[in-house]
């Protein structure tokens, strides 16, 4: 049907961000030792500017997570829904900043992939076997289960089904949670990615909430951008031309949420540690700044909070 082709676009974006952070990480603008297991070639050259876009949301989201790590002292979970081949759970570990458990939620075909990687390469599995205690490590098909680490396949449209694989992976919703959602959003439409962002508020008494996604779409960059999804038969449910910075914080306001914040990515980017900024802006010569201008006008970073344990997330920013 044409619903079925539409997602089974959507899930080719995750190949798509794969390969960017792969291209990227090759040139030197940040370290990734992972990335290489899931995507075996480096690839076709990317244009400067689409480096310098993926550098700016990689530091934004892990500045944002790392943070809330602190904050929490690592007592916590960690929920990344529409992780596709994402590796930042291996960061983590390499870095000793791991949640107490590391969920990822992705479609069930791109959860078999994921875990067929991680099962045929000893420097993605080896982390999750020295972190569990027991041999009693799930690791089929369609689901991998350790004490630390942990993917699902559900559809994120489908919150029962989602609530009761999480429960099923003992989620504790007492737990400080951060969910992340890294160009998810926008391939649902606003009504279920509203209900997502509502069942979460009324589940987890202390949370945090990181999304980053396309914004300010109602221009003519905007418009060739949405042209360019389209080309690839997405299904772009969630493409709300009118989509701004503050309705990208009502969704959140509406739904529970105590307090939001949202940033074009042109601003975070201007707030990022300056130093690496000139490094990565060594790394390769742009020629037309404005286009960059353009795309980081076009993307942005909405994180809410929900503080029941009064753990001053709110202060949780750039
Ligand atoms: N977050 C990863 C990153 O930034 O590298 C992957 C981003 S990719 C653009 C979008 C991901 O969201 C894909 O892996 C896709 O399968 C997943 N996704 C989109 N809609 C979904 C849904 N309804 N349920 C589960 N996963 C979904």
């Amino acid at each position: 049907t044409d619903s079925d082709t539409a997602d089974e676009a959507v899930r080719a974006t995750c190949d798509d961000a794969s390969i960017c952070k792969r291209f990227a990480t090759s040139k030197g603008y940040w370290t990734d030792l992972y990335v290489q297991y899931f995507v075996r070639q480096i690839g076709e050259r990317k244009a400067p500017e689409i480096n310098r876009g993926y550098y700016g949301r990689v530091k934004g989201m892990n500045l944002l997570l790392d943070d809330f790590l602190k904050k929490t002292q690592c007592d916590c979970q960690v929920v990344n829904l529409g992780a596709g081949l994402d590796t930042t759970f291996w960061r983590l570990k390499d870095e000793n900043v791991m949640p107490k458990k590391f969920f990822e939620v992705d479609f069930p075909m791109i959860v078999a992939r994921k875990i067929h990687n991680i099962k045929t390469k000893p420097p993605l599995s080896k982390p999750l076997i020295e972190t569990h205690s027991t041999d009693s490590l799930l690791l089929d098909g369609h689901s991998l289960d350790s004490d630390r680490y942990c993917i699902i396949g559900a559809d994120l449209r489908d919150i029962p089904t989602l609530e009761d694989k999480l429960k099923k992976f003992q989620i504790n919703p007492e737990l400080p949670t951060l969910f992340l959602s890294e160009c998810v959003l926008v391939y649902m439409s606003p009504e279920q990615s509203s209900r997502l962002v509502h069942w979460i508020a009324e589940t987890f008494p202390t949370a945090m909430f990181i999304n980053y996604e396309q914004v300010n779409m109602n221009d003519r960059f905007g418009h060739i951008m949405i042209e360019n999804l389209q080309r690839r038969q997405c299904n772009l449910a969630g493409v709300d031309l009118c989509q701004s910075l503050d309705s990208q914080k009502e969704r959140f306001l509406s739904s529970g949420w105590e307090s939001v914040n949202a940033l074009d990515m042109m601003t975070v980017y201007s707030m990022l540690p300056q130093e690496d900024v000139a490094r990565i802006e060594r790394l390769e010569f742009l020629d037309e700044k404005e286009l960059l201008q353009q795309l980081l006008q076009h993307y942005c970073i909405c994180w809410a909070v929900k503080d029941k344990l009064n753990l001053g997330l709110s202060q949780i920013g750039f």
